[in-house]
């Protein structure tokens, strides 16, 4: 594995950036965010209630698998939960009112000594959500069709939790509470 390239002076930084080595699985590996790591899976629905688009952040190429796609996140602060840090870091990356969005559930992959939340939200009643890129985390933040979301060089992880995700939010119970 390539070493990380440095983060350019982050705004936002906090105590729970840097990283953890891990050895789940077998090879060791690591992963950002001292404290674990949590995300916002955005999920807009078209008339007939299935998932229709979904937020994705195209990643700053200096980020961990730079020029891949995935969902605005990253690591939490200590004892912060996440929800909270999910929300915080999509208002950071994206532009997002916390707001704005309702939870509909969450997504854990857990690694023992580190685990990456995503909690998987869509729009609350009429809200119109037009995310951007409003940090250098970031060449761009837009909401993404359902069908072109595999056409696009996804982040790993994202990839592998990704149908999942869309799962979650097409069970008619989540739908319909
Ligand atoms: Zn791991």
């Amino acid at each position: 594995m390539t070493a990380p390239i440095p983060r350019p002076s982050p705004h936002h930084r906090h105590d729970g950036d840097g990283w953890v080595e891990c050895s789940f699985g077998g090879e060791p590996h690591r992963h950002w965010g001292r404290f674990g790591a949590a995300g916002l899976f955005l999920a807009r629905r078209s008339p007939d209630g299935r998932v229709a688009d979904v937020v994705l952040q195209h990643r700053a190429l200096w980020s961990h698998h730079g020029g891949t796609w995935g969902i605005p996140g990253g690591a939490l602060a200590s004892g912060e939960d996440v929800v909270a840090g999910a929300l915080r870091e999509s208002a950071e990356e994206a532009g997002i009112v916390p707001a704005a969005v309702r939870i509909i559930g969450q997504h854990t992959v857990d690694h023992g000594l580190w685990r990456y939340t995503t909690v998987v939200a869509e729009p609350a009643g009429s809200a119109r959500i037009e995310p951007r890129a409003t940090d250098a985390e970031s060449l761009e933040v837009r909401w993404v069709s359902r069908r072109s979301v595999s056409r696009l060089p996804l982040l790993p992880a994202f990839a592998v939790a990704l149908p999942s995700l869309l799962a979650l939010c097409d069970r008619p119970e989540v739908s319909s509470i």
